[in-house]
């Protein structure tokens, strides 16, 4: 297949089209254009549009948006609602408590409810107008290395049209080796191009683990006269139930255009238990008296799901290595404790725009001069992520350990009780069910679906539009089955069962022979990871399916 593979060549190449990368390529352009530079620059992004594999919260600060676009609305900058008011509840099993006073790190008056879809498909719209080629539908498959085999001088994307045993069809299309003086990684968390970087490169040595949690939201109409109609607060987020103290995590409910509501639950990936089921939780979140009061009448339109990088300053890679950088999630660009990560990344996309024409001027790609940190450490992003980077440790503390330590946080500036607090990485969290006492293993009562405003996994799976060809490799490598339904069966009750959002993982035990097997639906996969970071063994790896694959979003 090699000596028919097309090659093409750009300056700068884009790797993802989330809102880093987009908002670096906008922020290059527009720098080479006011230096009369004449810079070829392409994006590449694996889902079938730019938007439809982008999910998020979302509010959005936007003190990176006003740097890059400063007549964001008169541009046309597609945003639901302008946040009015915040509220903060603590939840029970049955009351909601409005907490007295929202920490200030929480505050989004100023800020904007957005579809990310939305937004970066705009992003997207703004890039291609200033000359940047974007290509939707080709995933990274691979990353190119020069001839030290250290020096990053490309990414080859992924071949179309093989069969499940990797045989050319008659369709079949060779991916293209697209090379480049600078590539730029913007592949949004657990990047599989970052993790072979990585494994090469060390890109991680010295930093903390990275950890992270998962989100599951859905965008809902609501009927006409609803909660945020006699509401001033469009800006809900909600701690306590259904996880509890131990299992940290919250929800979100924010107003959008049109009478629609984005909803959704985080959980940390840092959890023990290992019946928790995080589709489950979402459910019991959306059935809490006060949650289905705002949501009622309504009907589900879309559904997606994704992992957000929360351990933040501490553990952010290496910007850069020969000619190549990350940005975004990737490099756990996250405020926190604000639970903002789009305008973090936006910044890092731009720092790192600027860097690069350093070095263009320069006319050297090294690590020294791709490293944008200095950048990082001058600019308002740095505030925001140090004061957060106890933040995660802190919150994946049990029950009231975990306010003690947020509360010495909040007064000393993120220094905390212990700064650089230790932190566990998020697969080596669980409990074995043999070490749970019996009583405290957590069973679900089986849910009601209406089909409507409570669906099941599969009808989620449904609304999220995700489409795989059936018949391709599969994209999750399960590397010893016998592992899963043996050792992690025993230990764990196979927990990739209950923490994929998308039943991609069954279980099918023979009630004869009790023989247990593992059943994978790769088809259903929304890319979220979850996967890949907290199966406890390791056994688990992502890989990038056909472009042009995976969620089919447009309004989450
Ligand atoms: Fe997420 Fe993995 Fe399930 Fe895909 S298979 S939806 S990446 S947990």
């Amino acid at each position: 297949m090699d000596n028919v593979r097309e090659q093409i060549e750009f300056d700068v190449l884009f790797v993802g089209a989330g809102p880093a990368s987009l908002a670096g390529a906008i922020h290059l352009m527009k720098l080479a254009k006011s230096q009369n530079i004449d810079l070829e620059v392409a994006l590449i992004e694996k889902g079938a549009d730019i938007g439809s594999h982008t999910v998020s919260g979302a509010v959005l600060n936007p003190i990176a948006l006003k740097e890059l676009i400063p007549d964001y609305r008169e541009a046309g900058c597609p945003i639901e609602a302008d946040v009015r008011r915040d509220e903060f509840y603590f939840l029970t099993s049955t009351r909601h408590y409005r907490a007295p006073f929202v920490p200030k790190y929480m505050h989004n008056r100023g800020s904007h409810i957005i579809s990310l879809s939305k937004f970066v498909s705009w992003l997207g719209d703004i890039a291609e107008g200033l000359g940047v080629n974007i290509f939707p539908g080709f995933a990274g498959k691979e990353v190119l290395f020069g001839p030290d085999d250290r020096t990053v001088i490309g990414v080859r994307t992924g071949d179309k049209g093989v069969d499940k045993d990797n045989v050319p069809k008659a369709n079949f299309e060779a991916g293209i080796d697209i090379l480049a003086k600078v590539t730029v990684f913007g592949e949004g968390p657990r990047g599989s191009l970052q993790e072979a970087i990585s494994k090469k490169l060390r890109i991680f040595e010295g930093k903390m683990q990275q950890v992270f949690e998962t989100g599951i939201k859905e965008v809902i109409q609501l009927p006409d006269t609803n909660y945020f109609s006699d509401s001033l607060g469009n800006d809900i987020h909600t701690f306590g139930y259904p996880l509890g103290l131990n299992t940290h995590g919250g929800g979100f409910i924010y107003e959008m255009k049109d009478n629609r509501a984005a909803l959704g639950l985080i959980v940390g990936l840092s959890y023990q238990d290992p019946m928790l089921d995080l589709y489950e939780e979402f459910i019991r979140f959306k059935r809490h008296p006060f949650i289905s009061e705002v949501i009622k009448g309504g009907r589900v339109m879309e559904q997606g799901a994704r992992t957000i990088v929360s351990g933040g300053y501490y553990t952010i890679p290496k910007l850069a290595v020969g000619g190549g950088l990350f940005i975004g999630s990737s490099a756990s660009m996250l405020n926190a404790p604000a639970l903002k990560g789009i305008h973090t990344s936006m910044k890092s996309g731009m720092l790192a725009a600027e860097t690069i024409m350093e070095a263009f001027a320069k006319g050297r790609f090294t690590q020294e001069t791709l490293n944008y940190g200095h950048r990082l450490e001058a600019s308002w992003l740095k505030k925001e992520l140090y004061i957060g980077r106890n933040f995660a440790q802190a919150v994946s503390k049990k029950g009231l350990a975990k306010f003690l330590h947020i509360g010495v946080q909040y007064l000393t500036g993120g220094r905390g009780i212990f700064d650089k607090m230790p932190m566990r990485e998020d697969a080596k969290s669980l409990t074995p069910l043999t070490r749970v006492y019996s009583p405290h293993v957590r069973l679900y009562e089986k849910q009601a679906y209406d089909g409507i405003l409570y669906v099941d996994k599969l009808t989620g799976v449904y609304l999220s539009k995700t489409r795989h060809r059936e018949d391709q490799p599969c994209h999750l490598i399960v590397h010893d089955l016998d592992l899963c339904v043996n050792t992690c069966f025993e230990t764990y009750q196979c927990p990739c069962t209950r923490f994929c959002p998308a039943n991609v993982y069954e279980l099918d035990i023979d009630e004869k022979s009790r023989e247990r097997k593992l059943k994978l639906n790769p088809a259903n996969c929304l890319h979220c990871k979850t996967c890949e970071i907290k199966d406890p063994y390791g056994n688990i790896t992502w890989t990038c399916p056909e472009g042009g694959d995976g969620p089919g979003y447009t309004i989450v």
